[in-house]
Order: structure tokens, then C-alpha cells, then sequence
């Protein structure tokens, strides 16, 4: 019987935690704290320090801590937002939720980030802010990305919701722009028991602008003045918890994720499989696994055959999606070729080492199988 290798193993990251969150929770229950407090202050506290930032402000999910951050900067209707088509879909509804418009660029063939090269090309008379994405658990360059931002006045925003503890030359993920932008969603390399987010500056007038959008606008220290048109996008105790439970485990989980990509990468050097490229400045901290094969689905079915789960992010680029249309001001030639090409492999802290042997000689066997099928 062969063992199967599933995508991820989110039960066993949530039995490392579960006797602390339940005795957390257990305290709150008698308190009944259940929305903001002092479980969301103590996380945001040590969030904001982990991110080398002066503040983190608690949400409800990763799309609102985009979507505010830009509302928060005065970025909406008529303004451009630059934002890399090789990314989750969600990266351009924030845009679009804000009222500003899209505008999709290009990626590095290497390492399928935004290049500040792509970045300039779609600068137009509009664009007001560009939307960097920490896409895979890897920061781009964003000492270039930040020089071109700067030289045309552009507002610099960080999704960084796939990159917890990353760095780009020792800046930590999320705290080289304006903002950054996390999504806690159960699966990302650090999760809560459901949805939540955070934004992460050192703007003090930006965090007091989210901290008032996020409760309806209200001004601070207020029950009854509302002085924005805020939303509800509030972070509950629970998942600050939990939050605060991880975040001490989060640099182990990292290195483990980091061992299983080095074990990938020496398996497939001098293969035809690419290991998207970790830059030599990056510390990635492989929130997915993204090989490219010319025959993706035969590949993919090849693995699951042999009992080994697979993801594909994302077959379909932002800009070729119904309400993203005609939103490419140039050719996307990397991104559209990539999106035919890369697979996920199974990637999580707790894989074993026969697991990742399994995984990797099932992947050059395919590979194997497909060459000589082609002679
Ligand atoms: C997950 C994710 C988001 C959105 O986060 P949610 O919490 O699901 O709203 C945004 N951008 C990227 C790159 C993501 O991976």
C-alpha cells in the first residue's frame, strides 16, 4: 500500500497549539471579551514588533487589509493601482473594492514576481499606488521596486498575506512600504481557527485611520462620533489567540518549510523541473512549493495517481478573468506562460523526509515518462 502525501497537514499545526488556544479560550468565555480587546491588542502588539513595525492593526481577513489600507490612503475612483497578474485573485477585488481600477503588469521569469521594470512599464498618468505581492512566501526586489515607486510618487503597499517572516536583505516582510497587508486564513503560513487579517506601518496616522475604518469609522475613543464611512472589519479575540499562540512557533515552522524547499531543489538541479528560483537577497519562506513542467496536467495526474496532492497557483491569471478584462495595459507574456506550467507541491512544516522523497521521485518519474513517451 503506498502512504499518500497529502497538500498540506493543517491538523498538525493545530495540535500544537490546541491545549494553549483552549485554555485561552476557556478564560474568555468567562470574560466574554469576544470582539477586539485586550487578546487583539496583545497580538497586534507583537505582530507589529515581528514585522519590524511600529503598528499592526487587526482585521477581519487579508482582501480588507488591502481594501482599507488603500480606502486609508485616499487611493479610489480614478486612480490606477499597479498590481502583478501572477497573484490570487484577491490582490485586484481589494483594489477594485477600494474603487480604484487595476492595472496588471508583468513578472521576473526566475522567481515570478513583479520587476520594477514591469512596474514602470505600466505606469500611467493615473496610476497612484502599486500593490507589491510577496507571491509564494517570497518578497521581490523591492530596494528596485521602491526606488521606481518613489521616482514616480507612488504610494507602496505590500500583500504580503503568503509571506509571514520573509525578508528581503534583512527587511521583514510587510515593513517596507507604506503598509503591508496579512491574511491569517487557516492556510497561510501563520493561521487563526477562521478568517483574519492585519496591516502592519509605522504611519501613526494611517493605523489611527484603519483602527476607525475597521470599527465604522468611529473616532477614536468614541462610542458615538463617527467621522469616516468606515466598515465592520473587526479581528475577534479567538483568532487573536490563537494568532498569539503560533507566532512563537512560526520561525521553527519556517525553517521546517525551508528544509522541505532545499530537499525539492538538490532533487531536481540538472532536471527539466524548475523550482521557482529563490533570489539571492530573499529568505522565502515557501508558503507554496511552485515547480513549472511543460506538461502540467499529465504531471499533475501522474502524482495523484500515486496518492500525492497537488495545487495549481493560479491556472487562470488575474487579467484573464471575467471582471479583470482589457485591465493589462502591456502583453503579459511571463505571466501567461507561467499559468500553463506551474504546479504546487505538497509543502508543510510537519512533511517527512520519506514524504519529500516520495514526492520528489514521483515528480522526475513523470518527468521520465514524458520524455520517453515524446522519443
Ligand atoms: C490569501 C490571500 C489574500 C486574501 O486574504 P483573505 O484573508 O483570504 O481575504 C490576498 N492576497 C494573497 C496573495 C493571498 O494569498
Amino acid at each position: 500500500m503506498i502512504e499518500a502525501v497529502p497538500f498540506s497537514d493543517l491538523g498538525a499545526i493545530t495540535r500544537e497549539v490546541r491545549g494553549e488556544v483552549d485554555r485561552a479560550w476557556q478564560c474568555l468565555l468567562e470574560t466574554s471579551g469576544f470582539i477586539g480587546g485586550e487578546a487583539v491588542e496583545a497580538f497586534e502588539r507583537s505582530w507589529a514588533e515581528y514585522c519590524g513595525a511600529a503598528y499592526a492593526v487587526g482585521v477581519a481577513n487579508g482582501t480588507d487589509a488591502i481594501q482599507l489600507t488603500l480606502t486609508a490612503l485616499g487611493i479610489g475612483p480614478g486612480d490606477e493601482v499597479i498590481v502583478p497578474a501572477n497573484t490570487f485573485v484577491a490582490s485586484a477585488e481589494a483594489i477594485v473594492l477600494a474603487g480604484a481600477t487595476p492595472r496588471f503588469a508583468d513578472v521576473d521569469p526566475r522567481t515570478l514576481l513583479l520587476t520594477a521594470e514591469a512596474l514602470e512599464a505600466a505606469i500611467t498618468g493615473r496610476t497612484a499606488a502599486v500593490l507589491v505581492v510577496d507571491l509564494y512566501g517570497q518578497m521581490p526586489d523591492v530596494d528596485a521596486l521602491g526606488r521606481a515607486a518613489a521616482k514616480a510618487g507612488l504610494a507602496f503597499i505590500e500583500d504580503a498575506a503568503q509571506a509571514h517572516g520573509a525578508t528581503w536583505h534583512g527587511l521583514p516582510a510587510g515593513s517596507v512600504g507604506q503598509a503591508g497587508c496579512f491574511s491569517f486564513y487557516p492556510s497561510k503560513n501563520l493561521g487563526a481557527f477562521g478568517d483574519a487579517g492585519a496591516v502592519v506601518t509605522s504611519d501613526a496616522q494611517l493605523a489611527a485611520r484603519l483602527k476607525s475604518l475597521r470599527d465604522h469609522g468611529r473616532a477614536e475613543g468614541s462610542h458615538h462620533r463617527h467621522e469616516l464611512a468606515g466598515t465592520n472589519s473587526r479581528l475577534d479575540a479567538l483568532q487573536a489567540m490563537t494568532l498569539t499562540a503560533k507566532l512563537p512557533r512560526l520561525d521553527a515552522w519556517t525553517r521546517a518549510r525551508r528544509a522541505v524547499a532545499a530537499q525539492y531543489r538538490s532533487a531536481f538541479a540538472g532536471s527539466p523541473v524548475l523550482l521557482v528560483e529563490e533570489a539571492e537577497l530573499a529568505y522565502a519562506v515557501y508558503h507554496l512549493a511552485v515547480i513549472r513542467v511543460p506538461d502540467r496536467y499529465r504531471v499533475r495526474q501522474y502524482l495523484s495517481s500515486m496518492g500525492i496532492q497537488t495545487g495549481i497557483h493560479y491556472p487562470t491569471p488575474c487579467h484573464h478573468h471575467p471582471p479583470f478584462r482589457g485591465l493589462a495595459t502591456t502583453p503579459l507574456p511571463v505571466v501567461d506562460r507561467a499559468a500553463d506550467e506551474v504546479l504546487s507541491l505538497p509543502m508543510f512544516p510537519h512533511m517527512s523526509d520519506i514524504q519529500v522523497e516520495r514526492v520528489c521521485e514521483a515528480v522526475l518519474q513523470s518527468c521520465g515518462a514524458m520524455r520517453s513517451r515524446l522519443a
